[in-house]
């Protein structure tokens, strides 16, 4: 490893780095110019409460609007914008967007929650509890509307600094969740001094729950061991009728996927709302 003092600070270059092609390079030169031009999008979609149909949250996701290439996937930069040091910048700008968004909502009286997605290099950052504080004061709204999605990785790089990150932000008043539950590693041990309230089931098992015994099984689990922990159950992925009724049956009612709602521009969420409210509490 070579330690190089550029900047007044300290950078490790790695042998992964070495790995980093120039295109690699430009792409993440080009996200922080993207960043503050404008070119990041939201996109959101519905959290479903399959039995009462109320809609609890929306979960938004960054795509970036590349001037050449297109709409770009988050799966097509963001763990290059994590290993580069740029995630925490592109999460603060998610966050601000996201609680304009929950100002929005509370100011048409609808009554839904925003869910955002942070990554585990956002844990490192002690300043992401005061700038939370400010951009709630500034819009005026409640911690408690705010669900934090986190992946079981994001504990594993500093755990008890990503423990106690995780308690400031339960102190804080937001919702807590483990996103892409059952394709890690946690102990179940482990899980049970998380402040999270919520388990996400990833959609690799929603999906094919109604064709796989091995996936129902593995849901089922889960499912069970989030009851006996006292924790909220999230199915991801829910596509087909099919697996709605068998998660119904099998005592999960929160779900998002297709079936309900393909994620879109995060600017249409209200009117979306609105509609969806207007169709599914009609009397049947
Ligand atoms: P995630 O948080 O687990 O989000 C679920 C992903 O599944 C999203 O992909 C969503 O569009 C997709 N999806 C939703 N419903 C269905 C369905 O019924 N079937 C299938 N097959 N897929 C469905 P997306 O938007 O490409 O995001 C991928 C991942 O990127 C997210 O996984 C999340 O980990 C990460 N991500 C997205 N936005 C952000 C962000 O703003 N910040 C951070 N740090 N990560 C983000
Ligand atoms: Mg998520
Ligand atoms: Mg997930
Ligand atoms: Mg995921």
């Amino acid at each position: 490893q070579h330690h190089s003092g550029l900047q007044g600070k300290s950078q490790v270059f790695t042998a992964d780095m070495l790995h980093y092609t120039s295109d690699r390079l430009a792409l993440m030169a080009a996200l922080r110019q993207a960043i503050t031009d404008g070119q990041l999008v939201l996109y959101v979609q519905p959290q479903i409460d399959m039995q009462s149909r109320q809609v609890l949250a929306g979960e938004v996701f960054v795509r970036w609007r590349h001037p050449t290439k297109g709409l770009l996937a988050p799966a097509e930069f963001l763990q290059l914008a994590e290993e580069m040091g740029v995630i925490y910048p592109l999460t603060q700008w998610v966050l601000n967007e996201a609680v304009s968004m929950m100002a929005t909502l509370k100011q048409a009286k609808l009554d839904c929650k925003i869910a955002v997605n942070i990554s585990s290099k956002d844990l490192l950052h002690d300043e992401l509890i005061d700038s939370l504080e400010q951009l709630f004061d500034k819009y005026q709204v409640k911690p408690q509307q705010m669900m934090l999605e986190l992946q079981e990785s994001a504990l594993l790089a500093n755990p008890p600094k990503a423990m106690s990150m995780l308690q400031r932000l339960h102190r804080l008043g937001v919702e807590l969740a483990l996103d892409d539950f059952g394709t890690g590693f946690s102990s179940l041990a482990y899980l049970r001094q998380l402040p999270v309230q919520h388990v996400k089931v990833d959609c690799s098992f929603i999906n094919e729950l109604h064709k796989s015994d091995m996936h129902s099984a593995i849901t089922g689990a889960i499912i069970d061991m989030a009851r006996n922990l006292s924790l909220g159950v999230i199915a991801e992925g829910v596509e087909e009728v099919e697996v709605e009724q068998k998660l119904l049956r099998m005592g999960c009612s929160r779900g998002q996927g297709f079936l309900y709602s393909r994620p879109f521009e995060l600017g249409g969420f209200a009117v979306w709302l609105k509609q969806w409210q207007q169709n599914e509490t009609k009397s049947p």
